[in-house]
């Protein structure tokens, strides 16, 4: 059996979790925070990281962080998760969805400019399997029409586009620390802030609208409500969790790594035969091997594919149903321009089995089942 994902385990975690109830302090930004916050300051080199109670309020952060008004418009692809949209639609704004490139599934970048209109306030790249946008055209853009944008790093993390780590271009970057992401702490995330203007409106907004963070720094004497907010600090055993893997961050990027290189290589034939498509890198993208996708001819193909890797205990999955064709997609936002790709390359693509510990074997058993399909 070849599960189609195991959350990373590195041997630590139980060790730091135990060291936090010791302390009898499991509420947020204890000292484990406190490390992932540095930890991860050093990764990416960004100026301030917070961690959050997931990817999904780390996105709802940054929305909030916008200042969007109502009748704001907020670009972004079709072909991501719902906490992609959730998190602008919980902050007023209208969703206006661009075409994805084929070669990455991102958004299209030549696409973007004709969805701009007078109301568009934040461009909205998502990472897709952890390989860049093309970051260079998107922030481009966003200069010339005076736009934020919030990069949805939730898979990106340890991955870069020239040089730099991803969530740290845009206004603010956005990472998820789910189980299903390559590095975890059960559920959680964290928000990269760019400018350091913001870094006191992120605290407040994280502490439930007081100035705690101050007040704990002891620039202020005492801590008062000082605007809206929510509680988007997670407990210290989670961080506990995620501060093992973090520690061994290059070696899980290696080994996920070797293995994505490992599908490539052995599935490169069947392209060049004209049986599949899989991904590939554009340059300048350094990824994380966060996910191994391959397409098939079409709908129906891929869901004979997929039955027949589970009929062999393999275990694969589809991706996104493109948000505009969905019940809340319909409601919240309009598709800009022409639906070539997202809605017939989310129907080819599926997802083989990917996760730290993932053998040679047991890819080797996969590509096997793989080509087995047209026997
Ligand atoms: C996982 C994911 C999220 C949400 O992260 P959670 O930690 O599960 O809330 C958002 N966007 C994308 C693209 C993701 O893959």
């Amino acid at each position: 059996m070849v599960p189609f994902n195991r959350p990373p385990y590195i041997g630590k975690e139980m060790e730091y979790i135990s060291k936090v109830i010791r302390a009898h302090k499991i509420c947020g930004d204890g000292q484990f925070t406190k490390k992932c916050h540095q930890l991860l300051e050093q990764m990416t080199g960004s100026q301030k990281v917070l961690l959050t109670t997931s990817g999904s309020h780390a996105l709802e952060m940054a929305a909030l962080l916008c200042n969007l008004e109502p009748g704001d418009e907020v670009i972004l692809p079709s072909f991501t998760f719902s906490s992609t949209a959730n998190a602008f639609v919980l902050a007023g704004a209208k969703l206006v969805f661009v075409d994805i490139r084929p070669d990455t599934m991102n958004i299209d970048e030549t696409k973007i400019e004709a969805a701009i209109t007078d109301k568009t306030r934040v461009i909205v790249p998502v990472h897709y399997a952890g390989v860049a946008c093309e970051m260079d055209t998107i922030m481009e853009i966003a200069r010339k029409h005076n736009l934020k944008v919030v990069e949805d790093a939730a898979q990106g993390v340890m991955s870069t586009y020239h040089g730099k780590a991803l969530g740290t271009i845009g206004d603010f970057g956005c990472f998820s620390f789910h189980e299903t992401k390559n590095y975890s702490m059960g559920e959680g995330g964290a928000l990269l802030i760019r400018d350091e203007e913001k870094n006191e409106a992120a605290e407040i907004l994280r502490e439930k609208g007081t100035n705690r963070s101050r007040f704990l720094r002891g620039q202020v004497d005492k801590y008062t409500w000082v605007g809206y907010g929510s509680s988007y600090l997670p407990s210290d055993m989670n961080a506990a969790y995620l501060l093992a893997q973090l520690e061994e961050a290059e070696k899980i990027n290696n080994a996920r790594l070797a293995s994505w290189h490992h599908y490539q290589e052995r599935l490169a034939p069947l392209e060049q035969q004209g049986k599949l498509e899989i991904a590939h890198i554009p340059e300048g993208c350094g990824h994380n091997a966060h996910m191994f996708w391959i397409k098939l001819r079409d709908l129906e193909e891929r869901t004979a594919m997929i039955a027949y890797l589970k009929e062999h205990d393999i275990y694969s999955m589809f991706h996104y149903v493109p948000l505009h064709s969905a019940e809340a997609g319909l409601k919240f936002g309009r598709f800009a321009g022409k639906d070539v790709y997202t809605t017939k390359e989310s129907n080819r693509l599926t997802r083989l089995p990917m996760y730290y510990g993932l053998t040679e074997e047991e890819v080797n058993t996969v590509v096997e089942t793989v080509k087995g399909f047209w026997r």
